[in-house]
Order: structure tokens, then C-alpha cells, then sequence
């Protein structure tokens, strides 16, 4: 029996097997021979022919009506085995007691088929370029899972890297009110304050610089000062332009897409970013500039087949 593996860092293998999320899969066409065939047919127009279909059944690693083991870590075949039986169950300890020390136990690529518990049949395949995907393909493509993945990292990240919102209250009228204050990190807020109270002897005057955790806002917030960035709720007021630039790769984006994801525009985030997510997902499973290169790929419908 063939295996088949999907990545777990971006939850794919989750999508897979346990959501059933993800119903297909995309392999690149690494043949040189098989590449340049594609080529040809495709500058003739030729991509529906019976040489395309020939070329498919030559160079696809997969058949339909084909059943394969999905590839799975001794240590995560022995959890599930856990969370099936029970911690202390004979087939989880014995498991254990059998395989743990061997290569397969943190790494899942050399499992052996007939211990892998999780199964997939192909129920289609086809050829088409990378970029030829669709909305929707892109959604059984998994992108859902990679978006939440990303989207908490990407908070966590920033959560622990940022400051709460600082304002000024009194100094000079230029400050204002605390509430209409100029955003800044809590040095610079202290800072400012301290500048602003240089030679000031009347106590009633003098500036003070406060907390403004959980502040709402239009959109990201950074340090008027040194750019540092800070925590907020957003109201979504820009949310079509915040969809339309956003960056996977940001951490600041990432944060603010979480809070997108958490919201009731979750849906209509997730179809707005679906194309730019697979990208991103095929980047980072595939290597940089993958999307870009717009390879040839063999294109897998499968459902779970346990
Ligand atoms: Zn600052």
C-alpha cells in the first residue's frame, strides 16, 4: 500500500483525517520529460487530448480507486491510540512498549503503511497549472486550518512583542484629553510626559501619562514615537482594504486577522483570502516562489476512508 503524508504544523494532516476539511491535494510534476510535453500541449491547446491523459497515468503517483495509509508519527499513532483506549490501555502501552526508540516514533516518513490507522481514497485526479485553482479548491485545499493556524502564531508573536496603548492627559492642549490622545508604547509615553513637565511648577498642569488597554480602533496601531506595536480591538471600519493588503507573513496583519477570524466577518474573510492563503500555504510546504513558478501539478480528490 502507496502512503501519502500531509503537514501537521499547518494543521493539513488535521484537515485530512480528523475535520475532513481537506479533500484535496496538489502534487508538483517534478518530470522534465513530462513538464515539457505539458508545454507543448499547452501552447497548442492541445491540454484535453488523449497524450495529456497518457502523460497523467504515466507520471501521477496516485490512482483513482486507489486506497493509501496516511503517514503518522509512532508518538501521534500512540495518542491516538490513547485518546481511543485510554492512557494506561494495553494497545496504547504495548504500542508504546513495541516501537518507541525506532525511527518512525518523531518521524513520520518512515512509518510503515500497515501501522499507519488512517486511510484515504482518490476519487479524482486531473493536470493543471498551480495557479489555475479555484475559490472553492482552495478552500478543500485546507486553507481554513492554515488561516486559524497562522493567524493565533501570528498573535502570539505580536502579543508578546507589543505594549498597551499609552495616552497623555493635561501638559499642553496639543495632547488634549486622554481619550483623543496620540498612541504611544509606555516609554514614550513617559518620556513625553517628562518633557512636557520640564520647569512646570503647578501640580494642576503637569502631564500624566495613563493606560488605555483593550482601546477599540479603525485599524493596527503603532507608537507615534518609535513605532512600537500596540494592543487593540478592532472595529473592522476599513475591513475590505484590510482583506485586500493583507500580509500572511506580518505578524501585525496576522493579529489583526485573528480578530477578523474571531468576528462575524469570518466567513467572508476567509473567501476573500482563500487564493492568497493557498499561495502562502504552497510557499511554505513547497518552498519559496513555488506559486510564483506555476508549476505543472496533478491535482487528488480524496475522501477519508477508515
Ligand atoms: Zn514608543
Amino acid at each position: 500500500m502507496q502512503r501519502i503524508g500531509f503537514n501537521q504544523p499547518y494543521g493539513l494532516h488535521d484537515a485530512a483525517v480528523v475535520h475532513q476539511t481537506k479533500t484535496m491535494t496538489r502534487r508538483i510534476i517534478t518530470d522534465v520529460k513530462a513538464i515539457q510535453c505539458l508545454n507543448e500541449l499547452e501552447d497548442d491547446g492541445n491540454l484535453d487530448s488523449a497524450y495529456a491523459q497518457i502523460i497523467l497515468e504515466k507520471y501521477a503517483q496516485y490512482n483513482v480507486d486507489e486506497v493509501l495509509a496516511v503517514k503518522l508519527s509512532g508518538i501521534d499513532i500512540f495518542r491516538q491510540l490513547q485518546k481511543r483506549y485510554g492512557d494506561s490501555s494495553d494497545a496504547a502501552l504495548g504500542f508504546k512498549e513495541m516501537y518507541q526508540g525506532m525511527a518512525f516514533w518523531t518521524n513520520k516518513m518512515f512509518t510503515p503503511a500497515d501501522l499507519c490507522p488512517d486511510h484515504i481514497l482518490i476519487t479524482h485526479r486531473h493536470i493543471e497549472r498551480l495557479q489555475d485553482i479555484s475559490n472553492e479548491d482552495c478552500l478543500k485545499e485546507g486553507v481554513v486550518s492554515f488561516l486559524d493556524i497562522i493567524s493565533q502564531e501570528g498573535t502570539e508573536k505580536y502579543e508578546k512583542k507589543a505594549d498597551a496603548i499609552h495616552w497623555i492627559e493635561g501638559g499642553d492642549d496639543t495632547h488634549g484629553w486622554a481619550d483623543q490622545g496620540i498612541n504611544y508604547c509606555e516609554k514614550c509615553a513617559e518620556k513625553e510626559a517628562k518633557k512636557m513637565n520640564k520647569g512646570l511648577e503647578e501640580e494642576l498642569y503637569r502631564a500624566v501619562y495613563s493606560y488605555a488597554g483593550g482601546n477599540e480602533e479603525d485599524s493596527s496601531v503603532f507608537c507615534e514615537e518609535c513605532g512600537k506595536p500596540l494592543l487593540y480591538s478592532c472595529l473592522f471600519t476599513y475591513l475590505d482594504d484590510d482583506l485586500e493588503n493583507m500580509c500572511l507573513d506580518s505578524m501585525c496583519d496576522l493579529y489583526l486577522l485573528e480578530q477578523i477570524l474571531d468576528s462575524d466577518h469570518r466567513d467572508y474573510a476567509i473567501e476573500k483570502l482563500a487564493r492568497l492563503a493557498f499561495a502562502s500555504l504552497i510557499d511554505k510546504v513547497s518552498g519559496k516562489g513555488t506559486w510564483q513558478r506555476n508549476p505543472w501539478v496533478v491535482v487528488y480528490s480524496f475522501k477519508l476512508a477508515n
